[in-house]
């Protein structure tokens, strides 16, 4: 088996081994203590991994810019096909996040994680948690006094960027896209007039696609460095393990039956087509999504992917940009379960209406999480508000130990829940829209 891997995806293999290098390399040397015995060692160790990731962040926003526009420009239908595409779209966004939400919830009411009050086990006041502590509370301090519906409004109102150069700068993924879409409509209603510029702006699309393949191909030394570094860094390792033991199996769990059994059900249903397929044409993007941490940082493989799958282009250009940045299941999942946990952990009953708050500000934390490293620790903030747990935000500190590794697990649910909704909406799009090529440019 190892052999016909080599043969027909070596990239794949690469990746695995890297994968797996990174984590007996990276838990080797924590227990030869080379962090604080070398920790030029460790600085040099984790460059390729910075490299990697600083490429795939440069690459995202032309890539966003230019597919988006592309995509737009290609899917010139009526109307009336291209908003079933987006009502498809928004139903599966908000369907498959609610659900996940749901999930989290059943499990972590089920197996009460909390129980047993896993913070007081932790000394919170030393080291490295103290460290943590101090990165949550300049992320509160920044988020704070913000209400759900503030929160809301904020994401509106990123959306539609009073200035291009400032959405960029500050990689406000939503406002680009706005942009980008505002662009690509004006482009087609343009008709002849702009088929030059259409067709530059396909020009500049493949072009960076053809630099995503070459990043990929260096992907899987950039992911063993990322993840041995984050290995070497993570703080009080065994006994933060045994204390959040309960925690850390919910969250697998929920992570695991959401996406190994929920999407694909979803998938059969809605297609009757082996979702073993998604997974196949999905691994590297899931091995990228779990080596750096970012959906964002994966958008580039994941659409390089869906194309290679056989989607259509203007279907992955559309759907896959807006879901890497709203439609996040895993981190939707995974912040139900710790706010729930929380509230479990210091004996607070959040009753019916409690719960149901979660839920809905799950969603919107999960929403308006960027696809970047932590970031629905720092949304969660908004959870834990909306239900009057804020004077707990200091547990997030705690979580901060496990997270860099919970995190990659809901990056690849977050990379898996878009790339099953890419196929499907592909899948029915055929239904709606015309095949590409054979329209005029008239
Ligand atoms: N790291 C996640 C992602 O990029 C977001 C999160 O923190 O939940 O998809």
């Amino acid at each position: 088996a190892l052999r016909h891997l080599w043969h027909h995806e070596p990239l794949l293999l690469a990746t695995l081994a890297g994968v797996g290098l990174g984590v007996v390399l990276g838990v080797a040397l924590s227990f030869a203590d080379l962090p604080s015995r070398a920790p030029g060692v460790l600085e040099l160790l984790a460059l390729p991994g910075d490299l990697l990731m600083r490429t795939l962040k440069m690459l995202v926003l032309p890539l966003i810019t230019a597919s988006v526009m592309a995509g737009v420009c290609a899917l010139r239908q009526s109307t009336a096909d291209m908003g079933k595409v987006a009502r498809y779209t928004l139903l599966y966004y908000l369907g498959t996040t609610l659900g996940a939400v749901a999930l989290g919830i059943v499990l972590v009411s089920a197996i009460r994680p909390g129980r047993g009050s896993p913070f007081d086990a932790l000394d919170s006041g030393v080291g490295c948690h103290a460290a943590n502590a101090a990165k949550v509370a300049s992320h509160a301090s920044a988020t704070s006094g913000r209400s759900p519906a503030e929160a809301l409004l904020g994401v509106v109102r990123s959306a539609f960027p009073d200035n291009i150069f400032a959405a960029a700068a500050s990689m406000n993924v939503l406002g680009i896209i706005t942009v980008s879409l505002l662009f690509g409509a004006a482009l087609s209603v343009m008709g002849p007039e702009a088929a030059p510029m259409v067709q530059l702006i396909g020009i500049f699309n493949d072009a960076i696609g053809k630099i995503v393949g070459w990043v990929i191909w260096t992907s899987p030394v950039g992911i063993a460095s990322l993840i041995l570094t984050s290995i070497c860094r993570a703080c009080n390792l065994t006994s933060t393990l045994v204390a959040l033991g309960l925690f850390i199996v919910t969250v697998l769990l929920g992570l695991g039956l959401w996406a190994g059994l929920a999407l694909p059900a979803l998938f059969w249903a809605t297609t009757r087509r082996n979702p073993a397929a998604v997974y196949r044409g999905f691994s590297q993007a899931m091995a990228t999504a779990f080596g750096t941490d970012s959906s964002n940082a994966t958008l580039p493989i994941t659409m390089r992917s869906a194309v290679e799958l056989g989607c259509d282009p203007r279907i992955v250009q559309f759907f896959l940009p807006l879901g890497t940045t709203v439609n996040m299941n895993g981190t939707a999942l995974y912040e139900a379960i710790t706010v729930i946990f929380i509230a479990q952990a210091h004996g607070v009953a959040l009753g019916f209406a409690g719960t149901l708050i979660v839920a809905l500000t799950a969603t919107l934390a999960a929403v308006g999480a960027a696809g970047i490293p932590s970031a629905g620790l720092v949304t969660m903030l908004m959870v834990l508000q909306a239900v009057e747990l804020e004077q707990f935000a200091g547990d997030i500190a705690i979580i901060l130990a496990v997270d860099w590794f919970l995190d990659r697990c809901r990056t690849v649910v977050n990379v898996l829940g878009d790339a099953f909704g890419t196929v499907i909406i592909d899948h029915h799009s055929r239904k709606w829209i015309p095949p590409a090529g054979g329209d005029d440019t008239g």
